[in-house]
């Protein structure tokens, strides 16, 4: 029973949830607390990501709950699910379906059902578990698949033996429980994995939707154990046959994990690391720029995702040659404040073993990153200079004697900038 973890939610968690319950009563469904959240409960996650299966009307459902806390409310029709949006968590609601898939690799047909039919057609067995938020066993475990086992056994297990030819992006999926949770697969399970890739399963999918699996995958805490999983399971062929991850290369996914978690740790009000980017970084690193171009193209990689790619190509080894040995502030600046954060980063996993190079850069992330003038054009105006073009020097003299001077105040900038106009007026 976990009437009492449910207790524990957040408060307004916990309302919404036993407004549902009285809802779903008037309305006439049964519902249930379904997929992570559920798994989530069991293991003492925090997880706020409601999923709600309605036996009935879930449109209908959602509808009443979302027009009860006049929330915003949004409709898929694809799917017949919605979703309702509280303050800070929201809560998916799908009426209870079954799926089937019209050949290998394709997305599913669905059709209505009850909320074991709802729960097969799911993934692995820790992800097919329900608590009931009906009135006459509120929070109790509706467990037709034994997840509840293997979850304490730490086991990945699919709930029939297609699964993995039905969705091939289940492969990805089984490698990201695995290795974040530190579970194993069941033998049987890893065999129809290493059967449906024999049987080529990931040419059938679409490869936007690989893309997405590779991009949950960086968004793990460790995102280094998936990508030497894969390595050892799969390959990245699929992506590129010139993507091959000797231990070297291996080395350096652990290195970018660890340089993601200093990042966070030593600089938590700085801007939020794009990890998917960093990690497509690393693998793509081999390939030339228009074989990043191919690549990120058929996969459907975000922008950013390609341009840091393709900047890390090009400037890495820039990069080493100027931070390897002793420099001043006012070129480091120069020369890494062109390159976007995911670069610097992935420089300093790159060179992880060289203390000189992670000094400088670490360096250039504590005190000069994102370094700009307090002071405009206007000042300049303000202080009795006329209009001239070729003031942009001026600024960028500035901006190195703020550097080297290490300006905090804008009086600071002001005064430095009335001196560097006048001596440019009387060079000219
Ligand atoms: P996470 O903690 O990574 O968000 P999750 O289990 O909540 O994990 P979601 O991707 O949000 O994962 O999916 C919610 C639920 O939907 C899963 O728990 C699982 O039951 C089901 N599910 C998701 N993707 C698939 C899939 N490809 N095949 C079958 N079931 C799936």
């Amino acid at each position: 029973m976990f009437v009492k973890k449910i207790e524990k939610l957040p408060s307004n968690v916990k309302r919404v949830l036993k407004r549902s319950s009285v809802l779903s009563r008037k309305l006439d469904v049964a519902i249930y607390l379904v997929g992570g959240i559920v798994r989530d409960f069991i293991l003492g996650r925090d997880n706020f990501d409601l999923d709600i299966v309605v036996e009935g009307d879930g449109l209908k459902f959602a509808h009443a709950l979302g027009e009860h806390y006049k929330a915003d409310f949004r409709k898929h029709h694809s799917f017949g699910t919605a979703t309702v949006y509280f303050k800070g968590f929201k809560v998916d609601i799908a009426t209870a379906r079954r799926e089937s898939y019209p050949h290998p690799g394709a997305l599913p047909v669905i059709t209505r059902s009850t909320l074991k039919e709802d729960l097969i057609r799911r993934d692995f067995s820790i992800n097919a578990m329900a608590l009931s938020l009906n009135r006459d066993d509120y929070g109790g475990l509706i467990d037709y698949y034994k997840g509840y086992t293997d979850l304490r056994d730490g086991i990945i297990r699919v709930l029939h033996d297609r699964s993995f030819t039905d969705d091939p992006t289940r492969i990805f999926r089984a490698i990201r429980f695995e290795q974040r949770f530190g579970f194993r697969m069941r033998r049987g399970t890893l065999k129809l994995l290493k059967s449906a890739l024999a049987k080529g399963a990931l040419k059938t999918v679409n490869e936007q939707r690989l893309r997405d699996e590779l991009a949950l995958m960086f968004e793990e805490e460790h995102p280094s154990r998936c990508v030497k999983r894969v390595q050892a399971l799969i390959g990245w062929r699929f992506l590129n046959a010139q993507v091959r991850l000797s231990s070297k290369e291996l080395a350096l996914f652990r290195h970018l994990d660890e340089t993601v978690r200093v990042y966070q740790k030593s600089f938590p009000h700085y801007p939020k690391v794009d990890r998917r980017a960093l990690y497509f970084a690393g693998l793509l690193l081999p390939l030339d720029v228009k074989e990043v171009l191919t690549v990120s193209a058929r996969f459907g990689l975000r922008k950013n995702e390609r341009t840091v790619a393709l900047a890390v190509g090009k400037a890495y080894r820039k990069i080493y040659r100027v931070c390897r040995g002793r420099i001043d502030p006012v070129r480091l600046y120069t020369v890494l404040s062109g390159y976007p954060l995911e670069v610097i980063l992935f420089c300093y996993a790159y060179y992880y073993r060289n203390r000189t190079v992670k000094k400088n850069l670490l360096f250039y992330l504590d005190k000069l990153f994102g370094v700009s003038l307090k002071v405009r054009g206007r000042d300049l105006k303000k202080l009795g200079f006329g209009p001239e073009r070729s003031y942009s020097k001026v600024f960028t003299k500035l901006l190195h004697k703020k550097i080297e001077k290490d300006f905090r105040s804008r009086r600071e900038e002001l005064k430095e900038l009335k001196k560097l106009a006048k001596d440019h007026l009387r060079k000219k």
